[in-house]
């Protein structure tokens, strides 16, 4: 496949590590911002065969897996509703809050069905005029633009049968935040591919000025994984930082304006909580006040907050990285993809479902890369 292909070249891949294995007279600690990222370097190898220079670390970027628990609970206590057909994307059905999960209220009757895009949920709000549509909009800024452009179609149809449960996070602040933190070990960071299309790689430049730490954009391939890890190591070996595009194919300096323009039409920037990492300065996006009418919240009152459900999950080191899924005792024992304790384990971004789906891999710092 055209652009795929060639970057999982074998060859092209090996010779890529003994290059970094050959510039690192130290083992530097990197985090790969994108559970995307997380499943392609495990599933490819890659962090085994750097294991002894490189030390990768998962961070916070699988979309579901932020999502805060209140939200979830939210969107199943409206699903419940006799009214209302409760919409999202595949993944966030299975993630449970603090009583249960979306596909719980749906074997309960509740009426939930998962959509591909969320212009599907404003086609089935305009095919059920007698039913409430409801969205579970979820996700960085790689989804925000197709969920505002969402919000904007049911404005523009004069819907009143559509409304949004808004919960998309935004990477930068995230990672400013795991930059101040006393226990930082990250001394540079693999962004996300996905998200720097639609923002641009020009947004980093404050942030390795102000944290003075390399920033490479990569894609999901291999060769792409492989490239970002060694711009990151010739910078801090020659004890400079900057932001580079690894990922010239899909991202531009200032990204893309009209996604830009449909986030900034659809959603302001406020401060908000990221399941696992507390609240984040100007970490969210929420609907700009003259698109409320399709604020769930405002259609439909703010729910009573369930009480909050506690098992010892530790998705919250998981996903700053300080600790790997394996050091978490309920790691494929009573937390498993079919029965999984918490979001990282259900995702398919998730870094405890990566370290579970190539556990037969981990024998990790033996296998060649490969794709
Ligand atoms: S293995 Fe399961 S319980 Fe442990 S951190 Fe991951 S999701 Fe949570």
């Amino acid at each position: 496949m055209k652009l795929v292909d060639e970057f999982r070249d074998v060859a092209l891949a090996q010779s890529l590590v003994d290059d970094i294995r050959q510039r690192a007279t130290r083992r530097w600690v990197l985090m790969e911002v994108c559970g995307g990222q997380t499943h392609g370097l495990l599933r490819n190898g890659i962090d085994a065969a750097l294991a002894d220079v490189v030390e990768l670390i998962h961070g916070p970027g699988c979309p579901v897996c932020v999502t805060p628990a209140e939200d979830i609970d939210l969107a199943c206590q409206l699903a419940h509703r006799q009214e209302v057909i409760l919409t999202s994307f595949g993944d966030m059905l299975r993630v449970p809050g603090n009583a249960g999960s979306l596909l719980d209220a749906k074997s309960h009757g509740a009426d939930v069905r998962m959509v591909y895009s969320p212009l599907d949920a404003v086609a089935l709000a305009q095919r059920e005029p007698y039913r409430k549509i409801i969205f579970f909009a979820v996700g960085f800024e790689t989804t925000a633009p197709t969920t505002a452009l969402a919000v904007l179609q049911a404005d523009r149809l004069v819907l009143t049968n559509f409304s949004m449960i808004v919960s998309h996070v935004r990477v930068l602040p995230a990672m400013e935040l795991l930059m101040r933190a006393s226990d930082n070990r990250v001394q540079g960071f693999l962004a996300a591919g996905h998200v720097c299309t639609v923002t641009g790689i020009a947004a980093y430049d404050d942030f390795v000025r102000d944290f003075q730490v390399p920033v490479a954009v990569t894609g999901f391939e291999p060769l792409d994984l492989l490239l970002g890890i060694r711009e990151c190591v010739i910078q801090l070996e020659a004890g400079r930082t900057s932001v580079a595009n690894c990922y010239g194919r899909t991202v531009q300096s200032l990204g893309n304006a009209d996604a830009q323009r449909l986030i900034e039409r659809a959603y302001y920037i406020t401060d908000g909580p990221w399941r696992g990492l507390g609240n984040i300065v100007r970490g969210v996006l929420r609907l700009r006040p003259e698109l409320k009418r399709f604020d769930a919240t405002e259609c439909f009152g703010v729910l009573e907050p369930l009480p909050c459900c506690a098992n010892d999950c530790r998705a919250s080191d998981v996903l700053t990285g300080r600790i790997k899924p394996p050091e978490c005792r309920h790691f494929g024992t009573t937390c498993l993809p079919v029965t999984p304790l918490g979001a990282p384990m259900v995702s398919s971004e998730g870094a405890c479902a990566a370290y579970h789906r190539y556990a037969s891999q981990t024998d990790r710092g033996s296998r060649p890369v490969s794709s």
